[in-house]
């Protein structure tokens, strides 16, 4: 995998120019050719699972290598707030804004209550274990989608090996208030970052089996969603060159915010290049956060970057968000 020009990694709270290429004439609606990436904290391992926590104008994530979570706000810089920390991957807000966890330790779906305790949801499908829940988001109706790869059962870095309980690796929706678990697609060979498209009728999936297969895939599939249960009709959406399609928003227009090896890749609905963010460390997820909710904040290998943009995210965290800022006045 070619890798970026870690050369160029600037010291913590400096911030790089040229960061942003554009492709397309209309993606300066997007994001500034001019904006400087600035990165906010390093010396991690393999950070992931942003979630931008609006009450708190803070930002959460997970390095999930150095099992720890970290916090980042402008008042508090970067910290360690939980270790060690379930091993936990991807992290999302509910619409009631609690932050949900995909724990490769416990392999499960777990919730940190408004106490600060963090209760297990869900973690067995069929009586059967789960593999290692590694990124989640919630749908307007409640219900919380997670991807269920094998990462945290065969990777020693990422979780405890083990054996693989369920039959495969789905794309799943869990419901909370039933507490009904069920498959809403057995079509990807290793899910792993998903995002609905702003109306919430397409689901976005990246397939990542690449990452232990070199014949694997590297892409992003594009599901209908049907009834608001389960998914149909999967296509390729892109395929994502160099690297990885780690974990992927969509703002508030329909475009997806892809991770790559070598940054945030910018992508229309059909499937266009829109623009690029060059960030100098192996990239995996990006969350819109920020007082405005026109900041990108990029998990990147040892660090968490962020840069203006000017368009803000699309889903059920974006509006957790705008409640804040409307009730902050
Ligand atoms: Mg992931």
């Amino acid at each position: 995998m070619p890798e970026p020009d870690t050369s160029a990694i600037p010291a913590v709270g400096e911030s790089l120019n040229g960061a942003v290429g554009i492709f397309e004439p209309g993606a300066t609606d997007l994001i500034d050719r001019a904006a400087r990436l600035t990165r906010l904290t390093g010396g991690g391992v393999w950070a992931e699972g942003p979630v931008y926590l609006p009450a708190e104008g803070a930002l959460m994530y997970s390095d999930v290598r150095a099992d720890r979570g970290m916090r980042w706000s402008e008042a508090s810089a970067g910290r360690i707030w939980r270790e060690p920390n379930d091993r936990t991957n991807g992290n999302t807000l509910d619409r009631e804004g609690r932050v949900l966890h995909c724990e490769h330790g416990n392999r499960r779906i777990a919730r940190t209550e408004p106490d600060g305790t963090r209760v297990g949801l869900v973690d067995r499908y069929q009586g059967k274990r789960l593999n290692s829940p590694n990124d989640i988001v919630v749908k307007s109706d409640g219900t919380i989608w997670f991807t269920d790869p094998p990462y945290g059962i065969v990777l020693p870095d990422e979780g405890t090996p083990a054996p693989q309980e369920q039959q495969g690796c789905f794309v799943f929706r869990f419901d909370p208030d039933r507490g009904e678990l069920s498959v809403a697609s057995d079509a990807i060979i290793h899910p792993n970052g998903l995002a609905f498209s702003a109306d919430e009728s397409l689901l976005y999936v990246s397939d990542t089996s690449a990452a232990v297969d070199g014949n694997g895939n590297h892409h992003i599939v594009v599901f209908d969603v049907i009834d608001g249960q389960h998914l149909e009709r999967p296509r390729v959406f892109k395929v994502m060159d160099p690297g990885l399609a780690d974990g992927l928003r969509v703002d508030e227009r329909g475009n997806v915010w892809s991770s790559a090896a070598d940054g945030i890749h910018v992508i229309s609905p059909d499937g266009i290049d829109l623009a690029r963010i060059a960030v100098p460390e192996i990239t995996s997820n990006c969350v819109f956060g920020g007082l405005d909710g026109r900041r990108l904040f990029i998990t990147a290998s040892s660090s968490l970057y962020a840069i203006d943009t000017s368009v803000g995210g699309a889903g059920v965290a974006a509006g957790v968000a705008e409640r804040a800022r409307h009730d902050r006045g």
